[in-house]
């Protein structure tokens, strides 16, 4: 049978724009269909505009910084609008790149919504396109629990296009997200609490990188509140918010903000005309080469439930624009020591297997921990400290993991994870030379075991 395209994209994405361009490139005939806006999540609601934020936020701390150095400034402004527009600026730029790419690439562009009408068939907004593969690419959404109030509360989806910076803000929930926006509205000058489930947040993360974390960001003034969870949220007559807690508490702010993970995008996607079937978490079960149960329907990225990074996103695009158009090439995604920084205020930067998960998994470790006041601060009063931590094999002496919380921790892990994945060992870290004087240097001097 005579198709219309070799392969229909869903969703402009991370995942689908990476495989929808090379697929192209690989000379197959390649549609893309986006409803919302190119680039996805990562480009209009997510890492970029994110990162852009924090960046924002961390001119507070050099502001601080400036005296012992020397500068004397005027009592600085900061203006929440002109941050945002700027931000939405480059957002535009960044689309128009995309859809540069897609076109540049001869991919057929597609804007509306897609929905699957059989294995082979998808239709967007009303028009009927048959493709010989199809792949699901539609990414996640934020997930507020179902309490009364909800409706009240906003997501990062909104956080992005606030008119106005809130004066009072309490962030929910204990991964990334919340973590990475506490830092900015706390950064940006508005009065920040933090409210966690559990004991500690950051679950899945070393222990000493969360306990590390959590004294900076309370001597940083953000208030931490874990064993801490909504029950419900009221609107005031002033237009303030009041949240209950489930202890009984009762919390005042201008603004609630959810960050309590994000489920696959499945709205209105017509799976129920395949045979694509879902894994137990609700995400798209496919196998280790991205085939859902409809032999002719892959999926990538976030929708899958795997690892939800843009890089991963990437990388399962990629391997899949070449397992069908360019098999010589194909290699499957390696999901080991995954790099991977939260930019919070002071950032974590961390890759391979944290102190606890190296036990579990029946390693006998050496652990090598250093915690300092960077050379920066040495001429302020500021007393923040980094981290460094490295989790050794002592049977081999591998480099099992390296965790670090502090400036520029995102961009030292990202070299880490090279030495990793070569599968570097401590003696190989140790012969190598350090950039002196650095903060990253103390990676390959930590001689003395912690423990
Ligand atoms: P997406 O990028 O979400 O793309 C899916 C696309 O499909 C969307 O454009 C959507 O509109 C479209 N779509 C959905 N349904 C349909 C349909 N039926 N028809 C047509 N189009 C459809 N990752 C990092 O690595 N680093 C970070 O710093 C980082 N920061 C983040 C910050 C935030 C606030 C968030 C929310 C996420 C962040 N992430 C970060 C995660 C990252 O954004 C995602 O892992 C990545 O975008 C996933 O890519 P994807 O291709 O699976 O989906
Ligand atoms: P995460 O899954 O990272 O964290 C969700 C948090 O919400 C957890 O602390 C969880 O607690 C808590 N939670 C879940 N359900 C509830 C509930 N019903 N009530 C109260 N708390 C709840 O999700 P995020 O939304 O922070 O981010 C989504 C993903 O996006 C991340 O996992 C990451 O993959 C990606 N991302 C990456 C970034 C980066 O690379 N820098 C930045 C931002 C996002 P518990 O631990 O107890 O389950």
């Amino acid at each position: 049978m005579a198709y219309d395209f070799d392969l229909f994209v869903i969703g402009a994405g991370s995942g689908g724009v990476r495989a929808a361009r090379f697929a192209a490139g690989f000379g197959a005939k390649v549609a893309v269909a986006e409803s919302r806006y190119l680039g996805g999540t990562c480009v209009n609601v997510g890492c970029v505009p994110k990162k852009l934020l924090v960046y924002g936020a961390h001119v507070a701390d050099e502001l601080e910084q400036a005296a012992g150095f020397g500068w004397t400034l005027e009592e600085g402004h900061f203006d929440w609008g002109t941050l945002i527009a700027n931000k939405n600026r480059e957002i535009e730029r960044l689309n128009g790149i995309y859809r540069n790419l897609l076109v540049n690439s001869g991919v057929t562009l597609l804007q509306g919504h897609a929905r699957l009408t059989g294995a082979n068939e998808v239709d967007v907004d009303g028009q009927r396109y048959t493709a010989e593969h199809i792949l699901i690419a539609t990414g996640g959404w934020p997930q507020v629990p179902d309490i009364p109030g909800k409706e009240l509360a906003i997501t990062s989806n909104e956080a992005f296009y606030l008119k106005a910076l809130p004066r009072r803000v309490l962030v929910v929930g204990g991964g990334y997200i919340a973590v990475e926006f506490a830092g900015i509205f706390q950064g940006l000058g508005a009065d920040t609490t933090l409210l966690y489930r559990g004991d500690l947040f950051l679950r899945g993360f070393d222990g000493s990188v969360r306990t590390h974390l959590k004294e900076e960001l309370e001597k940083r003034g953000l208030d931490l509140q874990f064993n801490a969870d909504i029950q419900r949220i009221d609107k005031l007559d002033d237009g303030s918010l009041k949240a209950t807690l489930k202890d009984g508490r009762e919390l005042v702010a201008d603004c609630v903000f959810y960050a309590t993970g994000r489920r696959p995008m499945l709205d209105n996607l017509g799976l129920e005309n395949t045979g694509v079937e879902l894994d137990a978490r609700g995400y798209i079960r496919v196998d280790d080469q991205y085939q859902t149960t409809a032999p002719s329907i892959l999926a990538i990225g976030d929708v899958i439930g795997r690892v939800q990074l843009t890089p991963v996103a990437l990388a399962e695009g990629m391997a899949v624009a070449r397992r069908l158009f360019k098999p010589e090439q194909y290699r499957p995604v390696d999901y080991q020591s995954i790099p991977t920084a939260v930019f919070s205020q002071p950032p974590i930067g961390t890759v391979g297997l944290t102190e606890e998960q190296a036990l579990e998994a029946g390693h006998k470790v050496q652990i090598f921990e250093s915690r300092f006041r960077a050379m920066k601060l040495t001429l302020t009063d500021i007393q923040e400290k980094t981290l460094m931590k490295l989790v050794v094999d002592a049977e081999t002496d591998k480099v099992l993991g390296c965790h670090m919380v502090g400036p520029d921790a995102g961009e030292i892990v990202q070299g880490l994870g090279i030495a990793l994945k070569a599968g570097a060992t401590k003696q190989q870290f140790d012969e190598t030379i350090g950039v002196h004087p650095t903060a990253a240097e103390e990676f390959v001097t930590m001689r003395t075991v912690t423990r």
